[in-house]
Formats: structure tokens, C-alpha cells, sequence
């Protein structure tokens, strides 16, 4: 992702068919190059306007959009949050995910959920406790702490670090799997990819000696 203005829309980093049989092609060209690709193109045409804008860094604009001009400011908040979003979301999805984190984020989930499974289990509940459109969220402070999050619309949990998002909007799911969201999340979670999220993680943390076993 370029760091600001003009945004492109990054490839898929995957083939359209890639994921199936748990998301389907027609799902991917629709999520990633209609609905992804619409959140980048408002976001240039919103700060095309507005110079002083351009060299804000994504992570600035889905945070800092109540400084902007109130003409921009709720198209910033969603489109900006839209790019940011989607670019995760896509990364961390695998054809072949490997399915383990990292003994760092390993270390963590234990510590902070008891172990994967409760992760999963919390993911779970946010994703499907959304009310309407929104994400889930696996989450990291600076100090390596994890929580699970959901946000409506296309918020973010910035300045938390977002490791992990269930996109859980019916532009994600709806020509599979209907009404059918607990579906959907069981399989999105099947192709989440550890290693990418691990690397994520270790990052976020930072390199601080931050979580000392219980
Ligand atoms: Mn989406």
C-alpha cells in the first residue's frame, strides 16, 4: 500500500480461485475489484480536492479524519478505513494457510485467551455480534497485548494494531453463503494465514522484553 495520496489498488495477492471452495471467484472479483477498488478511487477523488491532505499517511487518515474539512471528512473516515481494511483482509487469507502462529503470538494467545480455540471462539462472537455491517478484529497494543474488537461500518481499531479482520459486510459472503454469516466466518477462518499475522504481531510488539510468562 503507498503511504499516501494517489492510493492504487494493490493486486490480489492471490488467483481469483484460489480460495475455494470457501470463498468462490465471483465473490473475489466482486470484493476486491468493485468494492475494495471503489474505497480507493473515493479516497483519491475526496483528497484530490484538498492538497494540504495529500502526503497524510493511510494510518493518519483513518485515525486523524476530525481534523479534516467537513466536506471530506465523513468520505475520509469511510473510504480511507475501507482501503486500510481491505488491504489486510486480503493479505492475511491463504490458499494453503498455515494454520499455527508464531511461538511469540502463540505465547500471547495462550496468555491472553487461553489458547486458539478461545480466540476463535471470541472472533466468533464479535463477528457475528456485529449488528449490520462492520469487522472483527484481532488486535495488538504496543506492549504485545491482544484483544478482540468489532467495529461498525468501516472503522478500524487503530491506534491499536489490527493483526486479524473478519470483514463481516454482505458484499464479503452473501453469493456463498446467504444470510449465512457463522458459515462464512468458519471458513473465513480456515483460510487465515499465521505466519503473516505472526510477522504482523512481532512487529507491533515491538522489541521490548513485553510479555514475561505468567
Ligand atoms: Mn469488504
Amino acid at each position: 500500500m503507498e503511504s499516501h495520496y494517489p492510493f492504487t489498488l494493490p493486486p490480489l495477492p492471490f488467483a481469483y480461485d484460489a480460495l475455494l471452495p470457501e470463498l468462490d471467484e465471483k465473490t473475489m472479483h466482486f470484493h476486491h475489484d468493485k468494492h475494495f477498488a471503489t474505497y480507493v478511487d473515493k479516497l483519491n477523488e475526496l483528497l484530490a480536492k484538498y492538497p494540504a491532505y495529500q502526503d497524510w499517511p493511510l494510518e493518519k487518515l483513518v485515525q486523524d479524519w476530525p481534523e479534516l474539512p467537513e466536506d471530506i471528512r465523513q468520505g475520509v473516515r469511510n473510504n480511507a478505513g475501507g482501503v486500510y481494511n481491505h488491504d489486510l483482509y486480503f493479505k492475511t487469507l491463504h490458499s494453503t494457510p498455515v494454520t499455527a502462529p508464531g511461538a511469540a503470538l502463540q505465547g500471547a494467545i495462550d496468555r491472553d485467551f487461553g489458547d486458539l480455540q478461545e480466540l476463535k471462539r471470541a472472533m466468533k462472537e464479535a463477528a457475528l455480534g456485529q449488528f449490520g455491517s462492520g469487522w472483527a478484529w484481532l488486535a495488538s497494543d504496543d506492549q504485545g497485548r491482544l484483544s478482540v474488537r468489532k467495529t461498525p461500518n468501516q472503522d478500524t481499531p487503530l491506534p491499536l494494531t489490527p493483526l486479524l479482520a473478519c470483514d463481516v459486510w454482505e458484499h464479503a459472503y452473501y453469493l456463498p453463503y446467504q444470510n449465512r454469516r457463522a458459515d462464512y466466518f468458519e471458513a473465513w477462518w480456515r483460510l487465515v494465514d499465521w505466519p503473516t499475522i505472526s510477522q504482523a504481531y512481532e512487529k507491533a510488539a515491538g522489541s521490548r522484553p513485553h510479555y514475561p510468562n505468567p
